[in-house]
């Protein structure tokens, strides 16, 4: 099989230059928790194409709370306690990836319970956001009772299909249950980093929101200050491993075949997330499924500042 997607992979082009944006100053008073999920190993054969990543790689499912003030969002919920509930519904070829990519995972803590250790009283969530609608993200949240749920219409779009019973990278428990509660994320702002449109999510400038779109077409970024000084951009699995924006290498055949929407779209993320990480090397740029890069950019699980 490594054989295989050793054969498969392609290589990503450089990208046209184009200068960075640079976000206005954030105000501070940020509270920003990293509250983990599950814990688990990624493979390297199936992270990245060409073996950049040279052995397995720690995993996780993770989250983050951000608080400004008493608006408090959760960033990725993880995935549903009762994944047989989540997965119900899809079939074949999809139902076998999604068992794959479950898989390695150990469940730590529900997202309520992962919350609440950090201090944090789900009660207490203004609204949830998720990278993307793939369930290891999105389908925590929805154990998290009656939070909205914010995704950009892209992704709400997939939704419901899934709800529908059409194609969708959403599963259709997944998607019958976001729409209720589900908020449509905009992209009024305007252009941020390598980005042309953005949304500030509390409207004082120290949460940007960016499209990431390829690996499903309502992916996100998440940029902000972490109160350590260190400049943080969540990227969710636009890339899995850090390898991928560090050496311009696209994900493996079979991840990109199953795990994205676009692959030249993605494959035009990483090309940017890479471009960005030569132009701007201190900037953390965190895929959701790293545990070093979480570990690089927060230290430890757990709150900082004001929450
Ligand atoms: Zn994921």
């Amino acid at each position: 099989m490594l054989l295989l997607v050793f054969a498969c992979a392609h290589q990503i082009p450089e990208p046209a230059p184009r200068s960075l944006v640079e976000p206005a100053p954030p105000p501070g008073g940020l509270g920003v928790c990293w509250v983990e999920f599950a814990t688990g190993t990624l493979q390297k054969g199936l992270a990245v194409a060409h073996g950049a990543a040279h052995t397995d790689v720690p995993s996780t499912l993770s989250g983050v709370v951000l608080s400004v003030g008493d608006r408090r969002f959760l960033v990725d919920g993880g995935a549903r306690a009762d994944l047989a509930a989540e997965f119900a519904g899809v079939k074949g070829l999809h139902r076998a990836f999604l068992e794959e990519a479950a898989r390695p995972f150990t469940a730590v803590a529900t997202p309520a319970e992962a919350l609440r250790a950090a201090g944090v009283d789900p009660a207490s969530l203004t609204g949830a956001i998720a990278t993307h609608g793939h369930f290891d993200h999105l389908g925590g949240l929805l154990d998290l009772p009656g939070v909205p749920i914010h995704l950009p219409q892209a992704e709400l779009d997939l939704a419901t299909a899934a709800a529908q019973g059409g194609e969708s990278p959403i599963t259709p428990a997944d998607g019958r249950d976001l729409l209720p509660r589900a908020r449509a994320i905009p992209f009024e702002g305007g252009p941020v980093l390598a980005w042309t449109a953005s949304h500030d999510l509390f409207g004082e400038g120290s949460v940007r929101l960016v499209s990431l779109a390829g690996h499903t077409p309502g992916s996100l970024g998440v940029w902000f200050h972490h109160p350590n000084g260190n400049e943080v951009l969540l990227v969710g699995d636009a890339v899995w491993v850090r390898e991928g924006y560090e050496a311009r290498e696209p994900k493996s055949w079979l991840a990109g075949t199953f795990g994205d929407s676009d692959q030249t779209g993605t494959d035009a993320q990483i090309a940017a997330l890479w471009a960005l990480h030569r132009d701007r090397p201190g900037l953390h740029i965190v895929p959701a499924h790293d545990r070093r890069a979480w570990e690089a950019a927060f230290g430890a699980t757990g709150c900082s500042a004001a929450r």
